[in-house]
């Protein structure tokens, strides 16, 4: 099958362990979409033809100056054989054994073994993210025939076999012509990829927009067109779903898009998708491939997000292409670019309007959205002074008003607010159960104002950039300093008289000492006789515990003192005041006051000796049963 003669002595190669492995999972999890491989075929052609327009801009020599970029398949349904061909950068020698002999990211297998140990699917998707995806090419072929020569003019053309079975040999062949050419027979099983109709039917599906005419048996067959220098009322729903999954290698359809056609200033045009789902870490994505830059046409690079979106922004897909970069450019030169510099900048306040537009129009659309991204989106108000009013306006919160857990915005949340509230109130914790047992919102609760659950571990990281909104301060109830002046109080809990309960506060002072900051009577607690709060400036005890289980509770900022409060018309209360009256050195009185104290802690997360607060609980019992 092979065109070109070999001229050098055969060398063998052994595959890596790992590859062997990683082939028999991709063959054995890719066995319902066999056409898979062909996707992947014209993606790495269409890659490689990208990298020969590059290098022909930017070095003076290249083998085959004039040659006409494309990609040929040539099929053979009486031989059952299938080819392709491109005219791209083509490989040498060292390229070939570590391109196609080794797994690009080591770290891939590991991933795909874990997923199938989870029991997750390992689908062709995931294959092409990880840089496999010429191993697919062993789901229908026993045998392959690599043919390549690099576009250096001084290279040498080599040939590559192998049976996918561990190892491959390299010969030197005599190739004129720059490129790759890959070739073998079909497996008895897939001998449909030898049929013209079949394999253009899968062109079609796949790899309509390749940049590059793409010829079946010497027949062009893709539309070439670069889909964002379209109107886009010409654009087709279906068109942009398939070149969504093309540029982003993702396998669900995108949740939207923005088209982007921008002259002044700064000139370009860009196609921009949202994914519908996040990747299973947001913020450690693998696949930072998928926002693609183009200078006039030309393919630049397909990882250019770091470049052209903030860092909250990082998921968007999809591509920009600009006239305004030189045609020399190389992608050291994008980086300090003013021109991308002033395209991320319009990108990045066109899409907070997209999504505003989803919010006030679409909140379906707009929920999924900052389900999927919130996350990451949210610290945008951290890293973003320009836009943060714009992202305030665009977080979502569950709320003590949604017991159904729907999101609500600040703007919804002003809106909502009591007459004589001044601030927004919120609270963090681990998730909404816990916060809501929380007895600070004991007071909101009765009082009917509505408190925000920050539940999200991202939210304490954002709360310092969270300080204000519409001129209200963002308070949480957990600090000492929160206005309670409509204190609605029913005088049904008849309250310590003030003797009683300076007397009472005393004895709480000497027998905890300093493992408080203050005690002082509550205005907060309807139901609980204690709790504790941060001062103004204290630490948010969300962010306590999260740093307690980061440090395993060493470090800076560990076991600040709190205020303790105390419900001074609570019985429990009422009946140390009692016992107090009647000796304040009783026994029973100062376990229940360390009882109180660290019952407190346990409920504010940050009980760090339960066995001592159990020992103490016992005996209290005892004393209590034993009557
Ligand atoms: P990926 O394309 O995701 O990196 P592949 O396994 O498909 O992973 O390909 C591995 C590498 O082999 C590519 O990154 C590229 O360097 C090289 N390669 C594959 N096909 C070609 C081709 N047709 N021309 C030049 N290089 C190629």
């Amino acid at each position: 099958m092979s065109d070109f003669k070999k001229t050098g002595r055969k060398k063998n190669f052994k595959f890596k362990a790992e590859l062997n492995q990683l082939l028999h999972l991709i063959v054995h999890s890719l066995y319902k979409h066999p056409e898979i491989f062909m996707r992947e075929l014209i993606s790495n052609a269409s890659d490689a033809l990208n990298k020969a327009r590059f290098y022909e801009l930017t070095k003076e020599n290249i083998l085959d100056p004039e040659t006409e970029l494309s990609i040929k398949i040539n099929v053979n349904s009486k031989k059952k054989t299938f080819s392709i061909e491109d005219t791209g950068i083509g490989m040498t020698e060292e390229e070939l054994v570590q391109n196609i002999g080794t797994v690009a990211n080591s770290g891939t297998l590991n991933y795909i073994k874990q997923l199938q140990e989870n029991g997750e699917k390992v689908d062709g998707d995931l294959i092409g993210k990880f840089g496999v995806g010429f191993y697919s090419i062993f789901m229908v072929a026993d045998e392959v025939t690599v043919e390549t020569r690099s576009a250096d003019p001084d290279s040498k053309g080599f040939r590559w076999i192998s049976d996918g079975q561990g190892s491959f040999s390299i010969e030197e062949i005599k190739k004129k012509t720059r490129g790759t050419k890959i070739s073998f027979k079909l497996k008895k099983e897939h001998e449909e990829f030898s049929e013209d109709f079949r394999v253009i039917s899968v062109l079609k599906k796949y790899s309509n927009f390749v940049d590059f005419p793409v010829y079946v048996n010497d027949k062009e067959e893709n539309t070439v067109q670069a889909l964002w220098r379209k109107n886009e009322s010409e654009l087709k729903e279906e068109e942009l779903t398939e070149f969504y999954k093309f540029v982003s290698m993702d396998y669900n359809n995108p949740l939207g898009h923005l088209h982007l056609s921008m002259e002044g200033k700064v000139n370009f045009k860009a196609l921009l998708f949202i994914p519908e789902k996040a990747p299973m870490n947001l913020f450690n994505d693998m696949n930072e491939k998928g926002l693609h830059l183009y200078s006039n046409r030309v393919f630049i690079e397909d990882a250019a997000s770091e470049e052209l979106l903030p860092e909250y922004l990082r998921f968007i897909k999809g591509v920009v292409d600009t006239e305004d970069l030189p045609l020399n450019v190389s992608r050291e030169t994008t980086q300090h670019s003013p021109v991308m510099s002033k395209i991320k900048d319009i990108v990045t306040k066109k899409l907070l309007a997209m999504f505003e537009k989803w919010a006030k129009d679409d909140t379906a659309k707009y929920d999924i959205f900052y389900e999927n991204f919130g996350q990451l989106f949210k610290t945008g108000i951290n890293t973003d002074f320009t836009n943060r009013d714009k992202i305030m306006k665009l977080l979502r919160f569950v709320s003590t008003e949604n017991v159904n857990g729907e999101l609500v915005s600040l703007d919804e949340y002003v809106s909502r607010m009591n007459e004589d509230q001044k601030d927004i109130f919120y609270i963090t914790g681990e998730n909404r159960q816990i916060a809501e047992r929380n007895p600070n919102l004991e007071y909101f609760r009765k009082n009917n104002i509505e408190v925000l659950f920050l539940t999200d571990p991202v939210d304490v990281f954002i709360l310092p950039s969270l300080n204000e909104f519409d001129g209200k301060k963002l308070i949480s109830i957990e600090t000492s300093e929160i206005d309670i002046s409509k204190n609605s109080d029913d005088s049904s809990e008849e309250k310590l008289n003030e003797n009683a309960l300076d007397s009472l506060i005393t004895v709480f002072k000497e027998t905890l000492g300093d493992k408080v900051k203050d005690v002082v009577e509550s205005k907060r607690l309807v139901d609980s006789p204690a709790t504790l709060v941060v001062d103004k400036d204290g630490m948010d005890p969300q962010m306590e515990r999260m740093m307690r289980a980061m440090n395993q509770g060493q470090g800076p900022g560990m076991d600040q003192k709190k205020i303790l409060e105390i419900n001074s018309g609570h019985k429990l209360i009422k009946n140390l005041s009692t016992l107090n009256i009647a000796n304040n050195n009783d026994i029973i009185l100062k376990d229940s006051i360390f009882q109180l104290y660290e019952s407190a802690l346990l409920i504010d997360g940050n009980l760090k000796n339960p066995s001592e607060f159990i020992r103490r609980m016992t005996e209290l019992m005892e004393k209590a049963t034993g009557k």
